[in-house]
């Protein structure tokens, strides 16, 4: 019929998390609920688009693991080649951050894919979990939040995948983005993208089956002495991430197991700071960027620690050369 403008197709797939938990035998809340009564319980989404709802998982987020993620990948890459129009994809909020930069990294399509949860389950007062649907739902079918990557929407706002991260444990409003703040808002039903973010030229990352190169996040704190990062390779780690102080920086003490490590497996420096990039060149000092730099270690860029761990362990998955991941992480500085 001419004239006939078909309703946007969105994929939902629920991997659990607040928004799906219901009171559990034991007390507290556990994860019960799957897409279709998630959907089924916001009416409004009707209007939205054509939904289809499937349910992989139903785990606390911090037990999601990176290949649950890239399974979530595979699928939408399939839903993408079959002409969906966007993805929803339904989880804790506690790890949304890295589900988010992962898809971002491992999708790839101007199609939108939006990461979304709660904060208060279902069952108890104010439950933000349809809102927050209903919002990610119009943000999926939105020709405005194409090209953007992967983004995440809560509270009403979008956020893009690189920057947002949870900075609450209880809030609605839990979610920050560092470096300009969220890319637009949900308001009256309709979509606004007031900032875009240049989605970096990079390959698609996404790891075919088998095991994924385990990377270790090590966090300094003030007198470490870094004793742990030795055992590090012995362990099976294939990469480290190093989290350090300020503008990336480890006690003078360190630098000389940091630069064996890096001789080792490749390390990547991030910042505790989790706003900035990682300095490359103004600090001279045993311990400073340029001195663990010139000992091998990568910057992460803007990179928060979580996010560069998940990029090592994708590009090492991918076989990249130590100066390919160096530029997979200038792409983010
Ligand atoms: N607090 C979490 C949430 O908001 C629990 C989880 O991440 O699974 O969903």
């Amino acid at each position: 019929m001419a004239g006939t403008v078909r309703p946007p197709r969105l994929l939902a797939l629920s991997l659990g998390g607040t928004i799906t938990m219901t009171a559990a035998t034991g007390g507290g809340i556990a994860p019960t609920l799957g897409a279709g009564d998630l959907v089924a319980a916001v009416p409004e989404l009707a209007a939205v688009a054509e939904i289809t709802a499937r349910s992989p998982f139903r785990l606390g987020s911090a037990s999601l693991t990176l290949a649950n993620i890239v399974q979530v990948a595979a699928e939408i890459h399939a839903a993408f080649a079959e002409g969906y129009d966007g993805a929803i994809v339904i989880q804790g909020t506690d790890t949304i951050e890295e589900t988010a930069f992962a898809l971002d990294l491992m999708v790839r399509d101007a199609r939108p894919v939006v990461v979304v949860g709660a904060m208060r389950g279902p069952q108890q007062p104010g439950a933000d979990g349809p809102a927050n649907l209903l919002a990610a739902a119009l943000v999926a079918a939105s020709p405005q939040a194409r090209g953007l990557g992967t983004l995440v929407v809560l509270n009403d706002e979008i956020h893009a995948a690189r920057f947002v991260r949870k900075a609450h444990t209880a809030l609605t409003s839990a979610f920050v983005s560092a470096h300009g703040g969220p890319l637009g808002l949900v308001a009256e039903g309709r979509v606004r993208v007031f900032a875009r973010v240049a989605p970096p030229a990079l390959p698609v990352l996404l790891p075919g089956p088998g095991e994924l190169p385990p990377v270790a996040l090590v966090k300094i704190g003030m007198g470490d002495d870094g004793r742990l990062l030795p055992v590090l390779p012995g362990l099976g780690y294939a990469g480290a991430v190093i989290e350090g102080a300020g503008a990336g920086h480890v006690p003078g003490v360190m630098a000389e197991a940091v630069g064996e490590l890096a001789a080792r497996i490749p390390v990547v420096l991030a910042s505790r700071t989790l706003g900035g990039p990682v300095f490359e060149s103004t600090y001279g000092y045993p311990g400073s960027e340029i001195d663990l730099i010139a000992r091998g270690v990568i910057p992460a860029g803007l990179l928060s620690a979580l996010k560069a761990r998940l990029a090592l362990v994708l590009a090492l998955a991918a076989g990249l050369s130590r100066e390919n991941i160096a530029e997979l992480f200038a792409a983010f500085g």
